[in-house]
């Protein structure tokens, strides 16, 4: 991984943006290793409070609480996954259980304010490519790269059920349609840093693309951003 140093002046970032289940996590992976980036999944760090305030019983309401906990979890990356107090947690906060709260902890400007100060700490250690909701807005704004990727709700509720039936998570189509729908519009909606495009992002639609084109269309705007 690239560390960086004051005299670097190859430093890039990429930010990717969009909805739940566009693909943005598997795309950053692969995009990251072409280009010898962090990868940083800043949705990962929110189900991480999400996850810790639901073992310690905190409902979101609870603010000072939460933030408490969140000073005392060491939170960094290994070979994309999470770790958190020394435990990798990656299967723990993909469940169905913890997608269908987490956007109740991300709206909370407390919670969002610490997560970004850290997102941009690794940022400033790294070349990172960071996925989430607000990284080419918020977090990111001066990035080498911004895209937004989307797809319809349809396609990314059916790569959600595919993903969760291969790991032989019950779960049915109809629920997983109606829990993104619902957490889009948490997202969208929430008042400090919705989900929204960049007005210097790409936006890709990756409803009829797969993960190798998206990839591709990615690798070739940075190919050429780069030279
Ligand atoms: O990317 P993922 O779907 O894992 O994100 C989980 C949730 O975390 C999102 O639905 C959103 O509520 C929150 N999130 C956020 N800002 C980010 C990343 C994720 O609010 N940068």
């Amino acid at each position: 991984m690239r560390r960086r140093n004051e005299a670097d002046n190859l430093k890039i970032s990429v930010a990717i943006d969009g909805p739940a289940g566009a693909g943005k996590s598997t795309i950053a992976k692969l995009v990251g290793k072409e280009y010898n980036l962090m990868y940083i999944n800043t949705g990962a760090m929110y189900r991480a409070v999400a996850l810790k305030a639901k073992e310690n019983g905190l409902s979101s309401n609870k603010v000072d609480e939460i933030c408490k906990l969140i000073s005392k979890m060491e939170m960094h990356f290994e070979n994309d996954d999470l770790i958190v107090d020394g435990e990798n947690i990656q299967e723990k906060i993909t469940m169905p259980e913890i997608s269908n709260i987490v956007s109740n902890y991300a709206s909370i400007p407390e919670v969002r304010s610490i997560l970004v100060k850290l997102q941009r700490d690794m940022s400033n250690k790294f070349d990172v490519i960071m996925d989430g909701r607000d990284i080419g807005t918020v977090v990111l704004k001066d990035a080498s790269f911004k895209f937004f990727l989307t797809a319809s709700a349809d396609e990314r509720a059916n790569r959600r059920f595919k993903e969760l039936q291969k790991r032989n998570i019950e779960c049915s189509y109809d629920q997983i349609l109606k829990d993104i729908i619902d957490r889009d519009y948490k997202d969208t909606h929430r008042p400090t840093d919705p989900l929204k495009k960049a007005d210097d992002a790409i936006e890709i639609d990756s409803t009829k693309l797969d993960i190798n084109g998206v990839v591709e269309k990615i690798n070739e705007y940075i190919r050429k951003g780069k030279k």
